[in-house]
């Protein structure tokens, strides 16, 4: 018999789906030791998730993955259909499907499968440090709880099982592929291939880890959440949906649309127009659904789901030739009573929280689960932040879990219901009600509007150590994702988006809104911020080792608001323009809110809510969300801010 391998690594995460891949692509990024395991033997490759909120977009661009937006089909307008007074489908309204204003992009769809293709790619591109290893599951977990304090410690021991291609490929029926294979929506198998794998006596190919950090994004049924004894919270209903991914043929005339269809009695559709002439469908299906009892899933077919759909949007004809995936699904809202134990093993994605997957939140939410926790996890590794940190994990996500399965509730029902047939029919959803609650909906929807409580790394009012002024920016709201407008380089002229300035490569930043330079009063204040953030006793000496770039741990961004002209990069500090010996001024560090050459204004004073003179200094966090608004000369603040959490060098 071989002997069981012993190894250590930082961090394993279990599951590569979209979740698992956010966070091995953070780590790869921030090139901390990690290995990512998944129990199939490839990943999907179609049907599942398809839509990308404007969030999302925003996450993928600031690592440089622009594949999904170039790619995708974006999908600008919705249109509402309902029965008229004789119960035959009219549109009734149409409605940019992203409200305007709120991101540089809109929604677009594009299944799954290419994402976890674009991350997989770019964790090659990236170094190639960390590669997804199938097929592989865990079968047994100990934690030393005598270890959890000490960041440098591997209390965490898990046993992996290297399966054969075979034992992780479970049957997928014949002809379409019903996108089964690997989904939150059918039942577990990972009992069952621990079992099999041990019945068959390959002993040797089982390996024991070490390890400081367990993520468990192993999805719906998650095998972490299970080992950890946390429970899902919530309900399934009783509601049957099928999903159709087809290249219809058809006279509905918005077909290139996403639609909402409620007809009078045949149910609900949707409709999502999707890349490469596919469009998607979600079918109520209410033939399955009736007559009480539990349903077998596993017995609706596309032919089924199809004849669903042609009821719905008849006088309307659809039909198909091909068909690229399809599914029938029954929604489970649930949330995770706790998310992680003792800041050390850690769940993300679908093993948090499940629902319908209509509104397009699953693979969204999930992403940005793994994008809160992947710096985090990185600068406590690396050394440069507490462990205290990693607590905030929890605070911020399970109350957008909560948040998401409420959304969903709403969402579900509104969809699930009966419309009204006229203004005095109470019991079923009336247009206007409808409508109401899907543009409230749009902004959480994007993704855009999550707001971080207060806590060690979030101050949204004067604590009195760090003296936190939201007034000199009223319209950056602290702990939201920091908006974009377009700012133009001070060096060569360029206009672009503020968001382009805060790739996610781990460093906290420093957005000084220095005002009007080319007045000397306030030159005169931006100087002596200068002047601090070179010298010793500055936040960014405390915090960055002599031997690396002045701007590595805490990078410091000018936005002045004097106009372009009249302001010298040479003149400036040497603290807003670093100088490095073989690669000389950094000319991408000071920008000015002035009119562009051929790309307009962006006016990001006027709308972020800042005093063109008094200016103000926002403290950004590595993943982008607004950490504190302080005064342009309170670097007593700055420092209390850091010494929260920093360890000093
Ligand atoms: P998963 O994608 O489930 O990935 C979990 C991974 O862990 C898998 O690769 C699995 O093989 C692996 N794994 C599981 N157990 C183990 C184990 N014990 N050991 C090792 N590996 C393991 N979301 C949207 O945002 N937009 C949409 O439009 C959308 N549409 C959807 C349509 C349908 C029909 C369905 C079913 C879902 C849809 N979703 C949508 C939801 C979305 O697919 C999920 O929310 C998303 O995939 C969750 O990502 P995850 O990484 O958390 O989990």
């Amino acid at each position: 018999m071989a002997t069981t391998i012993e190894s250590e690594v930082d961090v394993v995460i279990v599951g590569a789906g979209p979740a698992g891949l956010m966070l091995a692509t953070w780590l790869s990024h921030l090139n901390v030791r990690a290995r990512i395991i998944d129990k199939r033997p490839s990943k999907i490759m179609t049907g599942q998730a398809d839509g990308f909120q404007c969030r999302t977009l925003e996450i993928l661009d600031s690592f440089g993955i622009d594949r999904v937006w170039k790619e995708s089909n974006h999908m600008l307008e919705v249109c509402f259909w309902n029965p008229d007074k004789n119960g035959v489908i009219r549109r009734t309204g149409r409605t940019p499907d992203t409200p305007s204003g709120l991101s540089r992009f809109t929604e677009c769809v594009l299944h799954q499968g290419r994402m976890e293709r674009f991350f997989l790619d770019h964790l090659k591109e990236n170094g190639d440090t960390i590669r997804v290893e199938r097929p592989i599951l865990p079968s047994e977990l100990e934690i030393d709880t005598s270890k959890l304090e000490d960041p440098t410690a591997y209390p965490i021991t898990v046993r992996l099982r290297h399966l054969t291609d075979e034992e992780a490929t479970p049957s997928q029926g014949t002809g379409i592929p019903n996108g089964l294979f690997r989904s939150n929506i059918t039942a577990d198998d990972t009992e069952d291939l621990i079992k099999s794998s041990a019945d068959s006596n390959r002993a040797g190919t089982d390996e024991i880890v070490h390890t400081k950090y367990l993520i468990g994004c192993d999805g719906a049924h998650s095998w972490v959440r299970k080992q950890l004894g946390f429970k899902m919270e919530g309900e399934h209903t009783e509601i049957i949906w099928g999903v159709l991914d087809v290249t219809p043929i058809t006279d509905f005339p918005d077909i290139r649309v996403r639609c909402l269809i409620h007809s009078a009695s045949a149910g609900s559709l949707m409709v999502i127009p999707r890349e490469n002439r596919v469009v998607r469908l979600y079918i109520q299906l209410k033939e399955v659904s009736e007559g009480g009892g539990a349903v077998d899933r596993s017995k609706v077919t596309p032919g089924q789901i199809l004849a669903a759909a042609q009821k719905i949007i008849a006088p309307y004809t659809l039909t198909y030739e091909q068909c690229d995936w399809f599914a029938a699904y029954q929604i489970a809202q649930r949330v995770a009573d706790r998310v992680d134990l003792s800041e050390r093993v850690f769940l993300a994605g679908d093993a948090v929280h499940t629902h319908s997957p209509k509104a397009g939140q699953g693979q969204n939410v999930s992403i940005q689960d793994s994008y809160n926790l992947g710096w985090k996890i990185g600068l406590v590794v690396r050394g440069q932040a507490t462990l205290e940190i990693l607590k905030t994990y929890a605070a911020e996500r399970l109350q957008v879990a909560k948040d998401l399965i409420a959304f969903d509730r709403k969402f579900s029902k509104l969809f699930s219901g009966r419309p009204a047939k006229d203004v005095s029919d109470e019991t079923g959803i009336s247009l206007d009600e409808f409508r109401k609650v899907f543009h409230q909906g749009a902004v959480f929807a994007a993704g855009l509007s999550v707001d971080y409580g207060p806590n060690i790394l979030v101050v949204k009012e004067d604590d009195g150590s760090v003296r936190c002024v939201p007034s000199l920016a009223s319209k950056v709201p602290i702990g939201m994702r920091l908006a974009s407008h377009k700012v133009v380089n001070q060096a060569d002229a360029l206009p672009i988006e503020l968001q382009r300035l805060l790739p996610s490569d781990g460093r906290f930043r420093l957005i000084v809104f220095a005002g009007d330079i080319s007045n000397p009063g306030i030159r005169a204040r931006y100087d002596r911020l200068g002047v601090y953030l070179s010298s010793q006793a500055g936040v960014i000496s405390t915090y960055t080792p002599q031997t690396a770039a002045r701007d590595s741990v805490i990078e410091v961004l000018t936005v002045h608001s004097a106009k372009r002209h009249h302001v010298e990069l040479q003149g400036l500090p040497e603290a807003f323009h670093p100088f490095d010996r073989t690669r000389g001024w950094d000319y991408w560090k000071v920008y000015a809110d002035d009119e562009s050459y051929h790309e307009g204004h962006g006016r990001v004073y006027e709308n972020f809510g800042i005093d063109r003179d008094e200016g103000c200094i926002v403290v950004v966090r590595p993943d982008g969300y607004v950490a504190a608004v302080v005064k342009v000369d309170d670097t007593r603040s700055l420092e209390a801010y850091f010494a929260r959490f920093m360890i000093r060098v």
